[in-house]
C-alpha cells in the first residue's frame, strides 16, 4: 500500500517503529498532490517548504529517541478559512484573494504543537456558503470517485484531498453540514463536535451560533485522534466550555450491546434515495443483530429546519461579513470617487452571487420591524428543534440517518437551483441548530459505485458514544476495501 493511502494511526505506528521517516511520508503526500491535484483541484495553496521543515523536525526528534505527539509527522491540510500566519487565507473569495493573516488560529497552533506538517490550504465554497465547492471564486473541486461530480461542500477541497490521498487528514468547518456532507460524497469520515468543544478563534466566521470545526479523516480512529488534539477550552473563544476532554480513542470499541439506536422517522421520508435508504436499514439490522436495540423516534419540527437555518445563518453572516468594506483588509475597489461608493463597489465587485444573496436576505431579516418577525421567530422555532432532540435522547442513546438525501451529483446540476442545493443539507442542519455532535461514516456504495454516508448524532458532549457506534459501523461496512481510481499526471487510471 502506498504511504499516502495509509491512515494517521497506521503512519504514526510506522514512524514510531522507525519503518519510515517523516520526510518520506511528507514527500509521498507532496508527490501525490503533484500527480493528482491537476485533476482533483483540492488545493488553493500548497506549502511544501513548511511541510518539509516540520517533517525534518519530527525526524530529528525521532533520531534523538524523544517521545512524539500522536499526530507528529502526519501530513494534513486545512480548509482555506483557517488563519495561517504567512500563508494566504482566501475563503475562496476574491475579497481575500491576497490576504495573508498575521496570526494563527488556535486549532492550527494545536496541530503545530502536534508537529503535523501542513501540506496546504483547501478549496471551499466562498466563505463556506454552498454545498458543492462550485461557489469558489477560483475553480471547482472534483470528486475523486467520479471527476464529473461535485465533492460536496463547503469543505469539498478537504474531503476530496483526504479521499485522494493528498492529505492524511484535514480540518473543515460545518455550519449546516459542511464537514459531513462532503465526507459522505467523498467516502471519508467527517465529525462535527458539540458546539463549544473546539475553539474557533482565528477561523473566519460565517454564522457564529452555528459554526463548528472538526476533522475529516479516512477512519473513525483517526477522527478520535484528531479530536483529541484539537478539543478543549480556549480563552480566545468565549463559546468554548471548560470541561474535561476525555481520550476519545478509549471509546473505539466494536460493541453496541445494550445501546438504544433511534431512527428519526422524518429523516426516512420522501426525498431519500431508495438505494441509500435500503443500505442504511441493512446496517441498522446488523447493529441490531450485534445487540443494539432499535427504536423509532420523531423530531416533529424537522420540517422547519431549512427555514430556520437560512434565516439564522443569513442574519449572522450579514453581520459577520460587514467587516469586508475595503478599508482594513482584503480587496478594495479602485473605481470609486468617494468612500461611500468605495464600500459599495468593493462589496459589489469582490463577493460572489451566493454570498450577496445571503447578505441581502440576512440584512433584510435584521432590519427594525423585521427582526421580531424573522430572526427572533426563527430562534424560537430553533428552541423547539432543540427540545425535539432532548426528547428523542430520552428514548435512545444515538440517532442514525443517512447523511445526505442523495449521493454526489454532477457538476452544474444543482448550481443554478438554490432550492435543490439547499435540500441536500436537510439531514445535517438539525445537528447544527441543536449544537449536538454528529459524524458521517461511509455507509456503503450505490450500484453506480458512488459512496454515501451514514450519520450518527448524539446528545451534547456525547462524542465518545457517537465514535463508538461509528467505529462499529465502520467495521460492519468495511468501505475501505474500495479506493477511488485517479489518473496520475499524464496518464489514465
Ligand atoms: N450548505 C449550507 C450553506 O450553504 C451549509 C454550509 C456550511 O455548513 N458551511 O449554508
Amino acid at each position: 500500500m502506498s504511504l499516502f493511502d495509509r491512515t494517521a494511526h497506521e503512519l504514526g505506528e510506522m514512524l514510531r517503529r522507525r519503518e519510515v521517516s517523516a520526510v518520506e511520508v511528507t514527500e509521498a503526500v507532496l508527490k501525490r498532490v503533484e500527480s493528482v491535484d491537476p485533476v482533483v483541484k483540492a488545493y488553493l495553496t500548497t506549502t511544501p517548504e513548511l511541510a518539509r521543515a516540520m517533517a525534518r523536525a519530527v525526524d530529528s526528534r525521532l533520531q534523538r529517541g524523544e517521545e512524539l505527539p500522536p499526530l507528529a509527522g502526519i501530513p494534513m491540510g486545512l480548509k482555506d478559512n483557517f488563519s495561517t500566519t504567512g500563508v494566504r487565507t482566501t475563503c475562496a473569495s476574491k475579497m481575500l484573494e491576497h490576504y495573508v493573516p498575521p496570526f494563527d488560529c488556535t486549532v492550527y497552533q494545536k496541530l503545530m504543537h502536534q508537529m503535523s506538517p501542513l501540506i496546504g490550504k483547501h478549496n471551499m465554497d466562498e466563505f463556506a456558503m454552498g454545498s458543492s465547492t462550485e461557489t469558489s471564486a477560483f475553480f471547482p473541486t472534483h470528486n475523486p470517485w467520479d471527476l464529473e461530480r461535485v465533492p460536496g461542500g463547503s469543505s469539498g477541497g478537504s474531503a476530496a484531498a483526504v479521499a485522494a490521498g493528498e492529505a492524511i487528514f484535514a480540518l473543515g468547518t460545518d455550519t449546516g453540514g459542511s464537514i459531513r456532507q462532503p465526507a459522505a460524497f467523498c467516502g471519508v469520515v467527517g465529525l462535527k463536535p458539540t458546539y463549544g468543544r473546539v475553539s474557533r478563534s482565528g477561523v473566519v466566521p460565517f454564522a457564529s451560533s452555528l459554526d463548528h470545526i472538526g476533522p475529516i479523516t479516512k477512519t473513525v480512529t483517526d477522527a478520535a485522534l484528531v479530536l483529541n488534539a484539537i478539543a478543549g477550552h480556549d480563552p480566545g473563544d468565549s463559546t468554548t466550555v471548560k470541561r474535561e476532554v476525555p481520550d476519545y480513542t478509549s471509546f473505539l470499541k466494536d460493541d453496541v450491546r445494550g445501546l438504544r439506536i433511534g431512527l428519526p422517522q422524518e429523516f426516512f421520508a420522501e426525498g431519500l434515495d431508495p438505494e441509500i435508504k435500503e443500505g442504511i436499514f441493512a446496517t441498522v439490522k446488523q447493529l441490531e443483530a450485534a445487540g443494539a436495540q432499535v427504536v423509532e423516534v420523531s423530531l416533529p419540527h424537522a420540517q422547519a429546519t431549512e427555514a430556520v437555518y437560512y434565516l439564522v445563518a443569513s442574519a449572522e453572516c450579514s453581520s459577520n461579513l460587514a467587516r469586508y468594506d475595503g478599508v482594513r483588509f482584503g480587496y478594495r475597489s479602485s473605481t470609486a470617487p468617494d468612500v461611500q461608493t468605495m464600500y459599495k463597489h468593493t462589496r459589489g465587485e469582490a463577493f460572489g452571487l451566493m454570498v450577496k444573496r445571503r447578505i441581502l436576505l440576512g440584512t433584510y431579516a435584521l432590519i427594525t420591524g423585521n427582526y421580531d418577525v424573522y430572526y427572533r421567530k426563527a430562534m424560537q422555532v430553533r428552541t423547539l428543534i432543540v427540545r425535539d432532540f432532548e426528547r428523542a435522547f430520552e428514548q435512545c442513546d444515538v440517532l442514525i440517518s443517512s447523511t445526505t438525501p442523495t449521493p454526489a451529483y454532477k457538476m452544474g446540476e444543482k448550481s443554478k437551483d438554490p432550492v435543490a442545493l439547499a435540500l441536500s443539507d436537510l439531514f445535517t442542519i438539525p445537528a447544527n441548530l441543536a449544537a449536538i455532535p454528529a459524524i458521517s461514516v461511509p455507509g456503503g456504495y450505490t450500484k453506480e459505485g458512488l459512496p454515501y454516508g451514514l450519520q450518527i448524532m448524539g446528545p451534547a458532549f456525547g462524542e465518545g458514544r457517537v465514535l463508538q457506534v461509528a467505529y462499529t459501523v465502520e467495521k460492519l461496512v468495511d468501505a475501505r476495501q474500495r479506493k477511488p481510481e485517479l489518473p496520475e499526471k499524464g496518464g489514465v487510471a
